[in-house]
């Protein structure tokens, strides 16, 4: 069973005249477990098609079923919730500039009160732990590096314990050796908390180090599906 399963979802945005379509009626699935990329050219629709499935862009048409529940169909209490296993991370990582890395990796703590006091010190202790940088807590943003940022963002997403890491062009503001360890830092979620991986990135090189599937987008659509073997993309 599917833990994403995209049914015909579409989405278009206002135009001047006519509503401008970015998804198409998307039907795709992505394993439980899995690291899938969305590749294609700016304004392909990947980015919509990802804020699609935590549906902070809500379908015209369509389901969208994580984990055998329809967000569409869920209250918008319930949907708070079934988005805490949604987490995500974004090209410009999106932190909290005057608060503490540890305040950053927290945040979703407090507002969701899943956690306080101890527990939730040592649940962010443990989300920097995993990213590297348990050093850094009580930093802030300015003083971080972009690829600090983004492993920020990372733990931030790990705190409420997702069953899903959805990333939209998370390497795409860092340099190639920046963008190589963060791959690893995903690739490492991916296995070790067994986090299944949704990336969108307009780098082939970036779907080759990471992916196990592809969806290629064109003009709003999937037009291709591909199974990447071995690091050889096989499309
Ligand atoms: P990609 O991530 O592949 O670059 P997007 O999903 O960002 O593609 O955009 C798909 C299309 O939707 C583009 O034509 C873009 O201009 C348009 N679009 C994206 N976001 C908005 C928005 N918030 N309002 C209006 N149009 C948008
Ligand atoms: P609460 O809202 O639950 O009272 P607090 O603000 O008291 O939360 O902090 C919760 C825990 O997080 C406390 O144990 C506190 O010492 C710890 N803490 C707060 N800021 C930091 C930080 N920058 N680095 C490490 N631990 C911190």
């Amino acid at each position: 069973e599917a833990l994403i399963r995209l049914e015909q979802v579409a989405k278009a945005y206002a135009g001047q005249d006519a509503p401008l379509p970015a998804v198409r009626g998307v039907s795709l699935e992505i394993a439980r477990g899995d690291i899938f990329g969305i590749i294609g050219k700016s304004g392909a629709g990947k980015s919509t098609l990802l804020r699609l499935i935590n549906l902070l862009e809500r379908p015209d048409s369509g389901r969208v079923i994580v984990d055998g529940r329809d967000l569409t169909a869920l209250s918008k209490r319930a949907l708070r919730t079934a988005r805490q296993s949604l987490g995500m991370i974004f090209q410009q990582f999106n932190l909290l500039q005057n608060v503490t890395v540890f305040e950053n990796v927290a945040f979703p703590l407090r507002v969701h009160r899943t956690l306080r006091g101890e527990a939730l010190a040592a649940r962010v202790r443990e989300c920097l732990d995993i990213v590297g940088l348990a050093d850094k807590s009580a930093s802030y943003s300015a003083q971080l590096s972009g690829g600090q940022k983004q492993r920020v963002a990372i733990a931030r997403a790990l705190a409420s314990q997702p069953a899903v890491l959805l990333c939209d062009e998370p390497t795409s503001a860092l340099d190639t050796e920046t963008t190589r360890a963060i791959l690893d830092v995903l690739r490492d979620i991916n296995r070790r908390l067994s986090v299944t991986v949704v990336i969108v990135t307009h780098e082939l090189s970036v779907v080759r180090a990471l992916c196990r599937h592809v969806a290629v987008m064109e003009d709003g659509s999937v037009v291709e599906q591909a199974r990447i073997d071995g690091h050889q993309l096989a499309l």
